[in-house]
């Protein structure tokens, strides 16, 4: 992900409320004011306390602000050294205590963690505003930007003079006098509301729970999926009944499977209505009022709307250009869909004479039709899919392409029992990284899966620090006596994330903040690992089955390859859908909404999507383009962008061997090293020896034909 330069080392004044941290934090007994003498300078999770957060931001924002003034103020002649090399390598103290606070309010949060997130995230907006808007400050960064062409910079300083000039210029540094305090007010406000809406979401999330009484109501429902279920309601303390949750390892097996149509309703409802009850958690006025404030903030940086601004920086480069590549997939995805639409209706209607489908019927149906055309069962599939052979598998992957490995260490600390760790090295034994997973669902975990970083990678005085890197997901957890057994789609999602991870392990870069790329570059490394995962000879390495270690059946593997085309339709429309949803919110100039589900509606209505399908998101629960800092909001194109990227980069390694090591090595050395070092199209070039083809995107989907269509007979 990309970070702003500025962002990630950032600014000081008081935090609100705050004047007088609580005495016992200022003792020396605040982990974040000590050295950590460690394991790899882990942080020592076991001695860390919600208390000290705040007075370790409000001390780290001090220190920045100490930083940036005195770069402001040197007598001396700008040069790149005191000035912007100088703001770069800074802000050590705030990174520390960030890294670690973030990656708990993602993984491990709690009511004290997410109070404490509402009163930093003002103070680090002001700090950043502070900094972007410092007139001094600004004209020493232009002064070095000016000359960097006559400088003696290496390709790496120069690129990281024109990301940090663009950065101001971007967080503001060309504002006039007059419109800079209404800037300052936009973005206090919207850290605010990204906030309260990702709080919001995981109330409702954890809200609901479908609780079944009755033996009958679990008809369909696989062994495993009962027994988690089971366990849940134990938990819950509902012994002998069946809990099932909004979380992703719930809910999505239960509409696949549950002959209980109005149950599956319930629970659909549930998801779908997130945020959306006009009560106290509803979204909808909040998520206006961002894009609204967007729109502004885009405005005022003379952006005509907040995707221009957005998009100025990605690949993209415009917002006509992601319409053009999501109209490419809408038209013949929709048809593919109408014609899945019809089928399951038809199935569903041998169920329920005259029954029309609905949201709720369709991945029950789909896998109906899936088992029958391919004789493939998703539950057929999960016993060779125990979760820690699927890592070994990821793990095993990376070591063919590019001979790094692996060792579990249980000395190093975690912020949680079900965190593993692992010593990362290359192939000629040095020290790479230090990579942590956390697989499974808890209350204090936000949905989805994601990788983050405890420590980024950077050279400091002249010494490579290697990163930290993390993993965290929602998968199935074990039941029963059964490890945790996945499903294709967490066996496709581990692998991504891992290749983000690696795409981490494997930087090189001499500052910090050059680590990051592009939004719709970044998922390259990740959607490319997923080609591997289920790659036949990869396939027969890992998946084996958990109890009788026998390898997956060959006549399995190929069941997944005939059916991977099938559900490509919904999935590319659920998804394009809401790519869409995303790009109409942000691309208003004057975005006063004041009702959210009719615009989500005329949205929709616009694109043809079927009412039998839903969004993957509807904007109530969009935390990816509402929650937290917004990180997707005209973004959400991204996945399909760097799909396009990953499917042609895939085609290289099948030209020559997947584990060919040429081209492993040239993937690492221009693509997966290199961080945003250079522009993203350059990266792209250096490794495949041209601009990327949209075809084979079209062909993995299914959407085009496999072989370029006969040329027209000569006459
Ligand atoms: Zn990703």
């Amino acid at each position: 992900m990309r970070r702003s330069i500025v962002a990630l080392a950032t600014v000081a004044m008081a935090l609100p409320g705050l004047a007088q941290p609580p005495a016992e934090a200022k003792t020396d007994t605040n982990p974040f004011f000590m050295e950590w003498e460690t394991p790899f300078g882990m942080a020592p999770f076991e001695k860390i306390r919600a208390e000290h957060f705040l007075p370790a931001f409000e001390a780290g924002i001090a220190e920045r602000r100490k930083e940036v003034e005195a770069i402001a103020s040197n007598p001396a002649a700008p040069t790149f050294a005191n000035t912007v090399e100088a703001l770069e390598v800074g802000g050590t103290a705030l990174s520390k205590v960030s890294n670690v606070f973030y990656t708990l309010v993602g993984a491990e949060t709690n009511d004290e963690l997410q109070a404490i997130t509402k009163k930093v995230a003002p103070s680090l907006s002001a700090l950043r505003d502070d900094m972007m808007l410092d007139e001094k400050l600004f004209a020493r960064v232009k002064a070095v930007w000016e000359k960097r062409e006559t400088s003696s910079l290496t390709p790496e300083q120069k690129r990281l003079v024109e990301e940090t000039f663009k950065d101001f210029v971007r967080g503001g540094a060309n504002l006039a006098p007059e419109t800079r305090k209404r800037f300052r007010e936009v973005n206090q406000e919207l850290s605010l509301l990204g906030i309260r809406f990702g709080d919001n979401l995981l109330k409702e999330t954890n809200g609901y729970r479908l609780v079944i009484e009755k033996k009958s109501d679990l008809a369909g429902l696989p062994p495993g999926v009962v027994a988690a279920a089971a366990d849940a309601a134990k938990a819950a303390k509902l012994d002998g009944k069946w809990v099932f949750t909004l979380q992703y390892p719930s809910i999505w097996p239960f509409l696949t499977f549950s002959e209980n149509r109005e149950l599956r309703r319930q629970l659909l409802t549930a998801y779908s209505t997130r945020c959306d009850k006009g009560d106290e958690s509803d979204n909808k006025a909040l998520l206006a009022k961002m894009a609204a404030l967007r729109a502004e903030r885009a405005k005022l940086l003379g952006f005509a709307t907040w995707a221009d601004f957005v998009l100025d920086d990605n690949m993209a480069k415009t917002p006509a250009r992601v319409y053009e590549l999501l109209d490419r997939v809408w038209k013949p995805a929709l048809e593919v869909a109408k014609a899945d639409a019809k089928e399951l209706e038809k199935a569903l209607q041998a169920d329920v004479p005259g029954a029309k489908l609905e949201p709720w019927d369709w991945h029950y149906y789909a896998e109906k039709v899936r088992k029958a055309r391919f004789d493939l069962d998703d539950q057929e599939l999960r016993p060779y899919f125990p979760l820690d052979r699927v890592r070994e598998g990821a793990f095993s992957v990376a070591n063919r392409l590019y001979g790094i490995t692996f060792t579990e260490r249980k000395d190093v600390p975690k912020y949680h029992a079900e965190v593993s760790t692992y010593e990362v090295k290359d192939a000629d034994g040095t020290f790479l990284a230090l990579f942590t997973t956390d697989y499974h669902p808890r209350a204090g975990k936000r949905g989805g899966a994601w990788c983050g970083r405890l420590r980024g990678q950077w050279v400091k005085d002249g010494k490579d620090v290697r990163p930290i890197v993390t993993n965290v997901m929602n998968f199935t957890r074990p039941a029963g006596d059964a490890p945790a057994l996945l499903s294709l789609d967490e066996v496709e999602t581990l692998f991504h994330e891992f290749g983000h991870a690696l795409h981490g392990m494997l930087s090189r870069v001499t500052y910090r903040s050059m680590a990051g790329v592009p939004r719709d570059f970044v998922e390259l490394p990740s959607q490319i690992m997923e080609n591997w995962a289920l790659e036949p000879t990869v396939l027969a390495g890992y998946a084996k089955h958990w109890k009788t270690n026998e390898p997956i059946p060959a006549a399995l593997v190929e069941k997944i390859g005939k059916s991977s085309l099938y559900g490509q339709g919904f999935a590319t429309v659920e998804y394009t859908a809401a790519s869409y949803l995303d790009m109409n919110w942000h691309t208003l100039a004057e975005p006063k909404v004041e009702d959210a589900t009719a615009y989500e509606k005329a949205a929709l209505a616009k694109i043809g999507l079927i009412p039998e399908i839903l969004p993957r998101y509807r904007s109530p629960y969009f935390s990816h383009i509402f929650g937290g800092g917004g990180g997707y909001s005209a973004g959400y194109y991204s996945y399909l962008w760097s799909e396009v990227l990953d499917s042609d980069a895939f085609d290289a390694f099948k030209e020559k061997g997947i584990f060919d090591p040429a081209t492993a090595t040239s993937f690492r050395r221009n693509v997966l090293e290199k961080g945003g070092t250079a522009d993203a199209m350059t990266l792209y070039r250096a490794f495949r020896g041209r601009e990327p083809s949209v075809q084979p995107l079209l062909v993995k989907r299914g959407l085009a034909p496999a072989a370029p269509p006969a040329p027209p007979a000569s006459k």
